[in-house]
């Protein structure tokens, strides 16, 4: 059985080794010279079941309205002639209801936790070093209220098993000492404690390189143009190499999904979300943090990766463009300075924007569509990570036609979502 998946990020490769170790001869496709360096390259690094709450909430839409009035909120829309953007914000402020947003959160923690078992396994049996720090990630909250708000906000989590404790300044500090050179910005937190974190990129390569063990062929430089369909089934992909073929084809471009599916008359609604992202240098080991997290208040995001800290921030609804200012990075660097002062070199951090492949309702979309031999794995959006190694592993037995280890509902292949 051959397969060719199209996408080389952190859900094309765990596609790609999970069918090789099916025995599917697989073939995988990327435009780029490196695997894992777009979204995968550029992401925050938590691998976070507690962080799976669905953007599209009740506060979404008082947020995005600041944001058109000009205030610096942490997700945004650009005001642009964009019907897919129009079509796609129609869609995600239906999802805006108390009762959607919580369903829509637990459809994505499902996957996350399955999948953060999922990646612990398979790490575990490759023996893939990434960075990998298992010590649970900080939601940090500067006030009380906050603090009593986030409590709050959490226990939908915490009621479907996911472990935390609440912390006051003082443990915030114990838990990692990096943390105490925040002073007192911090009233609290709330420590997921079997959250993680890990470098995808690195995770995503060393994968790769195991695969290719198992006689995965990666094509490199090589961009997919269309499909050739006949009645139900792709007979072929048209990319920059020529035709390919193969029984069966994976689709997980990212952002870029929806452009090649429409060639097969499969719409999709995923549109990208620009985020900042930071890599910097450590200068002082004991002043950056270890622990994976995120300060709440501006939605600013943190790993460790070995000598180098990740931070990134923002979400942006402003086209496909991967353009950014120094002033993007403001709010990245304002709280980077402020809770981690000594921890990097931040003269000569390295800066990027990239963009997150999201669906309006937040769960993404695995199986497959009206072609009997084209399979759907995309549409991540802020999780993609964390939901990566369950996602694949999950179409992996879609494919095989086995029963999937979780129910497939909230994850179907659709162009708006289907009603539960
Ligand atoms: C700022 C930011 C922070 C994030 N933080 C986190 C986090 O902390 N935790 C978490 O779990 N997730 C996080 N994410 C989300 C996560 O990074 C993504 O969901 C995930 O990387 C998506 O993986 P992917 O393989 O679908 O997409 P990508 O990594 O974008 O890979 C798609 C690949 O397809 C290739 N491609 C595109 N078009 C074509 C074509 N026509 N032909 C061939 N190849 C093509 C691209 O070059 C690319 O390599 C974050 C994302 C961002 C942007």
């Amino acid at each position: 059985m051959k397969s060719i998946v199209l996408g080389g990020g952190v859900i094309g490769v765990t596609t790609a080794y999970y069918l090789a170790q099916e025995g599917h001869e697989v073939v995988v496709v990327e435009a780029r010279d490196q695997l894992g360096t777009d979204a995968t390259g550029g992401n925050a690094g938590l691998i976070a079941p507690g962080h799976s709450f669905a953007w599209a909430s009740p506060a979404a839409p008082r947020m995005l309205l600041a944001s058109l009035r000009g205030q610096a909120t942490a997700i945004r829309v650009k005001p642009r002639l964009d019907p897919k953007l129009a079509s796609w914000g129609l869609q995600f402020l239906r999802e805006c209801t108390t009762t959607r947003a919580e369903a829509n959160t637990l459809i994505k923690l499902k996957l996350c936790k399955y999948s953060q078992g999922q990646l612990n396994q398979l790490a575990a049996a490759e023996r893939i070093e990434f960075e990998h720090v298992q010590r649970g990630a900080a939601y940090l909250y500067r006030t009380e209220a906050d603090l009593e708000l986030g409590v709050k906000k959490m226990d939908l989590l915490r009621c479907h098993g996911v472990p935390m404790n609440v912390l006051d300044a003082k443990q915030v500090a114990e838990l990692d000492p990096a943390f105490a050179s925040a002073g007192d910005t911090f009233a609290g937190g709330i420590h997921v404690t079997s959250d993680a974190s890990g470098d995808s990129e690195l995770f995503t390569n060393e994968l790769a390189d195991r695969c290719k063990g198992l006689g995965v062929q990666f094509e490199l430089g090589v961009t997919a143009e269309r499909f050739v369909t006949d009645g139900d089934s792709v007979r072929g992909v048209q990319t920059s190499k020529g035709l390919m073929r193969a029984d069966n084809y994976v689709l997980a471009l990212g952002i870029q999904s929806p452009f090649l599916s429409k060639t097969a008359g499969q719409r999709l609604p995923i549109y990208p979300a620009k985020g900042y992202s930071l890599t910097a240098d450590i200068i002082d080991p004991e002043a950056a943090p270890k622990v994976g997290g995120v300060d709440e208040a501006t939605l600013v995001a943190w790993s460790r990766f070995g000598d180098q800290l990740r931070m990134s921030s923002t979400a942006e609804f402003s086209g496909y463009s991967r353009d950014w200012k120094f002033s993007d990075f403001s709010n990245v660097l304002k709280t980077g300075r402020e809770i981690f002062p000594r921890a990097v070199d931040w003269d000569g951090a390295r800066m990027r924007a990239c963009l997150r492949p999201m669906t309006p309702d937040g769960p993404p979309i695995i199986g497959r569509g009206k072609h009997t031999n084209l399979f759907y794995n995309t549409g991540h959006g802020h999780m993609g990570w964390t939901m990566a190694c369950g996602s694949s592993r999950i179409l992996t037995d879609v494919m095989a036609g086995r029963k999937p280890a979780l129910d497939l509902r909230g994850f179907e292949v659709r162009s708006r979502r289907v009603a539960a």
